[in-house]
């Protein structure tokens, strides 16, 4: 591929490409077929404490921060027109470093577009307010500011698409920012680092960092000049972010994982929830944080429903991602097909059926990749670990409810809530159960969509914070009152 010859190997740092202090590189792998797609810089803690240092500067000599919101918004807009222009190109090497289908990473890169458009409006919009002061004489305005230098990590699965939904709402706020994505999926990132360079940012404010949260990760979340960390990964690291930023009470926002309830009742379109539970389980071959990995289907109609899931499942299509015909592609990696693997025995010693799947493909042309076959999983309950635990592959477990209230339990019972879905034609009932959920979105006879103007997080431990919509920019912003005494006198409250 023409564009991987022309990509850079390095890290964006104070506004130059540098490699790695002590020249280190990483082996970019696609997963399809564990070919080397290219050799990335792997950065070290020194670079990450140059990036932070020069985020710093920028942002306190303020010759971006203090820009007015149109000119933000104009850059951020350019950004969006870079993606536009380069889509097919980002959407090719998504693919190639994932390994998801390309009209995925299509539909990714209009996401990401939309994503910078929609920050790019809101740029200009929050110019503060007047309030009205109960202390005569007085006015009072609040002011938004931003937040300052802000660490930005993001995981494999939607390696561009989550940085997006930092990158934007960081810039049409103010921030300064040093962005690690994730070590095995930097390739558009590190593309669109080169794009943003073209549209031009004073040096410093933005800052691309490459390697292993494990290697360099810490000192983002520690470092004393780092005003928030974001991060979107799992809820392991996310905790031991969130331990370490508390020692400098830097502030936090975290995107964790989740194990989204599907609740089908037995009003449900049956054609419609199969299809949806397809989407809900199978997308991006279940490695979606959003994923419907968890059916709660009514007991009237488990069976029947069981039976077309199945039916279908057996029709998906595994391939290479660049192939038309493929519906679904490899898992990120080796080990993370072990992981996914390992859960088959988990389930069986529940109790739990494999009833579909659970196994590696036996196709010969499949071999190299990391496929996983799609898999159904019932006789499920609550207390297994494959109904609790986020298994983040192409596998779905079946549970059994009888009531309403039983399947608000069930779907709550959890120590996730990022997302849910629920299938019913009786609109009042499905309000009613939607009202319930302690989830930070829920479907109704939908599942997975999501845009740039609904705010996008989770409850409980999937998450503290938003990205996207008002909410997602409010993260990047700090708000302060400034008070003005307009007829000032002594007061004399001490004695002269
Ligand atoms: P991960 O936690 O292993 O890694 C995520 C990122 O954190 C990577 O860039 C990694 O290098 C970095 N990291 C690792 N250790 C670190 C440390 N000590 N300090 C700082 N950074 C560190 O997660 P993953 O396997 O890449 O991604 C999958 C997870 O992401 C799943 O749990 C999924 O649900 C979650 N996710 C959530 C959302 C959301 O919107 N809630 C979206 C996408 C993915």
């Amino acid at each position: 591929m023409e564009l991987i010859k022309k990509l850079s190997r390095r890290q964006f740092i104070d506004g130059e490409w540098v490699e790695s202090q002590n020249k280190a590189t990483r082996e970019i792998i696609n997963p399809f077929n564990q070919e080397v797609i290219m050799e990335v810089s792997e950065g070290t803690t020194e670079d990450v404490e140059r990036a932070i240092q020069a985020a710093r500067r920028s942002f306190d000599s303020g010759e971006y921060a203090n820009e007015p919101g149109e000119a933000k918004g104009k850059k951020v807009r350019a950004i969006a027109d870079k993606i536009k222009e380069h889509r097919a190109e980002l959407a090719e090497l998504e693919t190639l470093d994932t390994g998801k289908t390309l009209e995925e990473s299509f539909a990714d890169m209009d996401d990401i577009h939309n994503v910078f458009m929609y920050f790019a409006g809101l740029a200009d919009k929050d110019g503060g307010e007047l309030i009205n002061s109960p202390i005569p004489n007085t006015e009072s305005k609040i002011v938004k500011e931003p937040v300052g230098v802000v660490t930005q990590i993001t995981p494999w699965n939607y390696p561009l698409l989550q940085a997006s939904w930092k990158i934007a709402p960081a810039l049409a706020a103010g921030c300064s920012l040093v962005m690690k994505p994730s070590e095995i999926t930097p390739l558009t990132t590190i593309r669109v680092f080169e794009l943003m360079e073209e549209v031009g940012f004073p040096k410093g404010v933005i800052n691309l960092v490459l390697g292993a949260g494990s290697d360099i990760g810490d000192i983002m979340s520690t470092h004393k000049e780092v005003d928030l960390v974001s991060f979107t990964g799992g809820i392991q690291t996310g905790k031991r972010i969130m331990k370490q930023a508390a020692d400098n009470v830097t502030n936090v926002a975290l995107e964790l994982g989740g194990k989204n309830p599907n609740v089908i009742f037995d009003d449900a379109d049956l054609e419609l929830a199969v299809d949806q539970a397809l989407n809900g389980g199978y997308f991006h071959a279940g490695q979606v944080c959003s994923a419907g990995s968890r059916i709660i289907v009514h007991n009237n109609i488990k069976e029947e429903f069981e039976k077309a899931l199945i039916d279908r499942v057996k029709k998906i299509k595994l391939g290479n991602g660049f192939d038309e015909t493929t519906e679904m592609g490899p898992l990120i990696s080796a080990e993370h097909r072990n992981k996914v693997e390992g859960y088959m025995a988990i389930a069986k010693e529940d109790g739990a059926t494999i009833a579909i799947g659970g196994k590696r493909p036996e196709r010969e042309d499949l071999q190299s990749g990391f496929f996983f076959e799609p898999t159904v999983i019932t006789n499920c309950d609550t207390s297994m670990r494959i109904v609790q635990e986020e298994v983040f592959g192409p596998v779905v477990t079946v549970e059994g409810f009888d009531t309403e209230e039983e399947a608000i339990l069930l779907a709550n019972d959890s120590i996730y809530g990022l997302a849910g879905g629920i299938f019913s034609k009786d609109i009042g009932k499905a309000q009613r159960v939607a009202k319930q959920l302690r989830m930070g979105t829920v479907w109704i006879n939908d599942f997975h969509p999501y845009f740039a103007q609904a705010p996008w997080g989770g409850y409980k431990q999937s998450g503290i914070g938003r990205e996207l919509g008002h909410d997602g920019l409010a993260e990047y912003l700090e708000t302060k009152h400034i008070l003005m005494n307009t007829n000032p006198e002594p007061v004399n409250w001490f004695s002269k």
